[in-house]
């Protein structure tokens, strides 16, 4: 029996839905709106394009969202003080930096301007910290990670006690999840691109969480029968027949994971959708501790 599909496009709508009504609530009791601001250095065509869907995202929920767009040549100071200036702005409630920011840019640094109240990407290193330690709580958790926990508890497997691999260790996607998953009590190994003997690795979860960014990496044949496949990957891939020329793939190659898992991710149609979503939830949920009085 094929795999079933976990739709995260469909669980994100439903959670959309969810979120715009209770902006509503929000608004009625407080007279205004939840508030995203959004630092974007340079003019990567990539990052523009997040940035736009975000802004669109925000506006289809009743979030207002601001941007400060500053040049690829911006210094330290600039974006540092552009963070700060959300900090300060009672009108926003959240704060992301896209990222990548270019390399002259000490990321660490801006990302430790961001207020932890208003680090809804959950990616302050404090937070990360918190994420990582036993008996502390991050203010909030990375959109994608999160997401990917979603769509898990959505196939109804446990997570408690499971073996979940998880391939990627980058600080927004492999090495949140690992720690999620941990705290889910996952028995969790991550893999990187010195692990030795991947499929063999990959064999033995009962959860696999692909987030490596190559296109269709993790063959069929690698999993365990009945494992659920989160394919975390956005790749693009040579396609003649589409108008664009490509279309997007992920790290899993679906043909031949679909007759051996028991549940599984499309790309697209997975994990991003449930990104901005996440991203959504906790603007709202930090506007609430903010109008509520928490720090
Ligand atoms: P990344 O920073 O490039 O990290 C990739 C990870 O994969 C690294 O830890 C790397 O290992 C590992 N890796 C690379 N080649 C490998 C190999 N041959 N064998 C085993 N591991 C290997 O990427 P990312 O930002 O985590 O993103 C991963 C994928 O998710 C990308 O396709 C990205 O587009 C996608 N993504 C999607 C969303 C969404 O919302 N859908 C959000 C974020 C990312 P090392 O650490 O050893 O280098």
């Amino acid at each position: 029996m094929p795999a079933k599909i976990i739709d995260g496009r469909a669980v994100a709508k439903r959670i959309r839905g969810e979120i715009g009504a209770e902006v509503d609530d929000f608004r009625k009791a407080t007279g205004s709106r939840p508030g995203l601001g959004v630092v974007l250095v340079g003019d990567d065509p990539a990052s523009a394009m997040y940035v736009r869907m975000k802004r669109r995202a925000c506006e289809r929920v009743g979030i207002r969202s601001e941007a400060r767009i500053l040049p690829a040549a911006a210094t330290q100071q600039a974006v540092e003080d552009a963070v700060r200036g959300f900090n300060e702005d009672p009108a926003i409630h959240g704060i992301l930096a896209q990222l990548p920011l270019p390399d002259h840019i000490d990321e660490e640094a801006v990302l430790s301007q961001i207020s932890l109240a208003k680090d809804v990407d959950g990616i302050h290193p404090v937070n990360i910290g918190r994420l990582g330690m036993r008996g502390r709580e991050p203010s909030f958790t990375p959109a994608t990670p999160t997401g990917v926990m979603i769509l898990i508890d959505e196939s109804g497997v446990p997570i408690e006690g499971a073996r979940a691999v998880v391939i990627g260790r980058s600080n927004i996607v492999g090495l949140p999840v690992a720690l999620m998953l941990t705290n889910a009590n996952a028995t969790v190994t991550i893999c990187h691109s010195r692990s030795r003997d991947l499929p063999t690795l990959v064999q033995g979860a009962d959860i696999l969480v692909a987030a490596v960014g190559r296109a269709e990496f993790v063959k069929g044949d690698w999993l365990k029968a009945g494992a659920v496949v989160i394919d975390v990957g956005s790749n693009s891939a040579p396609d003649a027949s589409s108008d664009k020329g490509y279309r997007y793939v992920g790290d899993v190659d679906f043909e031949s994971a679909l007759p051996v898992a028991g549940h599984i991710t499309k790309v697209p149609g997975g994990v991003g959708p449930m990104t901005i979503t996440m991203l959504l939830a906790n603007t709202l949920t930090a506007a609430r501790r903010i109008a509520a009085g928490c720090k």
